[in-house]
């Protein structure tokens, strides 16, 4: 039970885009009952724009399929067919269903004779109202727009069952709780919590979705990471993160780790899923962020990107710092890298003016700076020097340790001074390192 609540305008003449009102209407002249359902109606009544529409319809697959001249058969096991509008957009339509058997992950389905049964089986109240497009009229056995008006999460159906047919429920709980701001019924918080020891038991990828949901979706994500902290699911599948409950912060910061990473999300825009994350992590380290996202599935490239954020550290370089640090700092932390740390330092600075931290980050300074440093296109890599690896072949030397200890050293001087970045320059360099003693270590 958590989540603000409080009563909320519920919009009751919802309006479908065209193409749903052609499609259900068409299935109705053919003799076919046809509901929109699911996220869509309860996104209507919100007034929340939704994109999303799906339609249960007491036709079978291969009924809607003859209705309609443009179809795909995306799911016809499930009874799913898509069906394309005028503007090639495609819309779900699938043939009532009920469970037959469910556990944990998978559901047995068969098809149902009316829309009371396909409410039944959906997870929350608020996502079991159906809407007619044919008459305008609701069907609402759960009592999921008196939920919506309350700003009440109520699973449909005794909530230990529900969850222990679908753990995801409990999550897919946590983003609805936070996303439209509902406390969460008390019978239901409570079996939630109790499920959350079972959460090991979804695969890593529906995990991932969901979490890219919050971040992409929520516009403060901190209200439903907060109850996955709340509701032990944060220390059931991160306890990395679980860890930062709690934990003071360095710069004795009125709040603790956990918070301030959320406060730090909440500033991020939605639009940008990834860098939320990156600012999320930042708190447990780069190692411990890439292993849990490879642990969630994401991929490779996302893992490194996020662990690069967090090596990259909360704090921007000094604005005021000799050019050859700020070329350091470049080269280290990547330069394609800037633009979104920069975004994340700015978030930094907004909290820590929030929370009146004593040292404040001048993100917009050293954004400045950095951006100056880079425009003048200095060598940042090994692979921006003006001699390589075949040079020091051609040289005599063997590839090996001592080679990319040569050319580090190289770039070591360049980002000192750009301009020794020359051929001859850089040669006679590197003669004289390979002529010096070899490194003790
Ligand atoms: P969103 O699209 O924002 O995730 P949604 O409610 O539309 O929210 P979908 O995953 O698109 O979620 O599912 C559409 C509908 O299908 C839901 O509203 C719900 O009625 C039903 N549903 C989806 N997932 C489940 C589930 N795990 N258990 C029961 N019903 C579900
Ligand atoms: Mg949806």
């Amino acid at each position: 039970m958590s989540g603000p609540g409080g009563r909320r305008l519920i919009r009751r003449r919802p309006t479908a885009p065209s193409a749903v009102t052609w499609i259900a209407k068409t299935l109705e002249r053919a003799g076919f009952e046809t509901w929109a359902v699911g996220g869509a109606v309860r996104d209507v009544l919100l007034g929340v724009d939704s994109v999303d529409w799906d339609l249960a319809t007491r036709a079978r697959p291969e009924q809607v399929r003859r209705v309609f001249r443009r179809t795909v058969p995306v799911g016809i096991e499930h009874g799913t067919v898509g069906v394309l509008a005028r503007g090639s957009e495609m819309y779900e339509v699938t043939t009532f269903r009920r469970d037959v058997e469910t556990h944990g992950r998978h559901a047995t389905v068969e098809f149902a004779d009316g829309i009371d049964d396909d409410l039944a089986r959906r997870d929350f109240t608020i996502n079991a109202v159906a809407w007619r497009p044919l008459s305008g009229e609701f069907h609402d056995p759960f009592h999921g727009v008196r939920d919506l008006e309350r700003g009440l999460l109520r699973t449909v159906g005794e909530a230990g069952e529900r969850f222990a047919e679908d753990y995801l429920r409990v999550l897919r709980a946590l983003r609805f709780a936070g996303r439209f701001e509902l406390t969460i019924d008390p019978a239901t918080w409570h079996a939630l919590c109790a499920a959350t020891g079972r959460l090991g038991l979804l695969s890593p990828e529906r995990i991932r979705e969901e979490l890219l949901k919050i971040l992409g979706l929520d516009p403060r994500p901190s209200r439903a990471l907060s109850l996955y902290a709340a509701s032990g699911a944060l220390e059931a599948l991160a306890p990395e993160l679980g860890g930062l409950v709690g934990a003071s912060m360095a710069r004795a910061l009125p709040v603790d780790e956990w918070t301030y990473a959320l406060m730090v999300t909440d500033t991020l825009p939605a639009r940008r899923p990834l860098v939320r994350l990156g600012a999320l992590l930042q708190g447990i380290g780069a190692r411990p962020a890439a292993e849990l996202l490879v642990r969630l599935r994401f991929s490779n490239a996302q893992a490194d990107w996020v662990a690069a954020v967090a090596r990259a550290g909360a704090a921007p370089p000094d604005a005021d710092a000799p050019p050859a640090e700020l070329r350091r700092w470049l080269a280290r932390a990547g330069a394609p890298l800037l633009r979104d740390l920069a975004r994340i330092w700015c978030a930094h600075e907004r909290v820590g003016r929030t929370l009146a931290a004593s040292r404040r980050v001048d993100a917009a300074a050293s954004w400045r700076s950095l951006r100056r440093e880079l425009a003048a296109g200095p060598p940042l890599s090994i692979g921006d020097l003006a001699v390589g690896g075949d040079d020091l072949i051609g040289m005599g030397l063997e590839p090996g340790p001592r080679f990319g200890r040569i050319l580090d050293e190289l770039l070591e001087r360049v980002l000192d001074d750009p301009g020794l970045n020359r051929r001859e320059t850089l040669l006679e360099f590197a003669a004289e390192l390979a002529a010096g003693p070899p490194p003790l270590c």
